[in-house]
């Protein structure tokens, strides 16, 4: 490796030259040019990754209804404990709780529905049950 500026002989990793005083830049240069290539080439990558990510997302089913799921579940929870309160809407919420369970079997929230149809014929049962029962009560007391 020669001096730029005095042709003189230089030693490795010298920063300035030993005959004219002249700064070595020359290799220094060269190896930050190769790194910001590098980086540059790095980052020119990460683009293409972030650019997969919305597509995989996209391929994702697109009739989605959760919210049948979620009222299926409520309308589940809510024939559980309507027959406490009055009998007859167990029997509307059961049946419709089931509709929506059924069509929310198809989303995302599958076992969402699993529960809320669960509860809806549960609570459907209570509901028949209860009634039976208070029909047999009110017969035995009649007669
Ligand atoms: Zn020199």
């Amino acid at each position: 490796m020669k001096c730029e500026s005095c042709g003189g002989n230089l030693q490795p990793g010298d920063e300035f030259c030993q005959s004219c005083g002249a700064k070595v830049e020359a290799k220094k240069e060269t190896v930050e040019t190769v790194a910001q290539a590098t980086e540059t080439a790095y980052t020119a990558e990460a683009p293409t990754s972030q650019i997969m990510e919305p597509a995989k997302k996209a391929a994702a089913p697109v009739e989605d209804k959760p919210g049948f799921a979620i009222a299926g579940l409520v309308l589940g929870i809510i024939t559980l404990v309507a027959w406490l309160l009055m009998p007859l809407i167990g029997y509307i919420t059961g049946i419709v709780g089931i509709i929506m369970s059924v069509k929310g079997m198809k989303s995302s929230r599958k076992n969402m529905a699993i529960a809320g149809l669960v509860m809806c014929i549960v609570g459907l049962v209570i509901t028949v049950g209860w009634h039976c029962a208070a029909t047999c009560i009110i017969m035995s007391a009649m007669s």
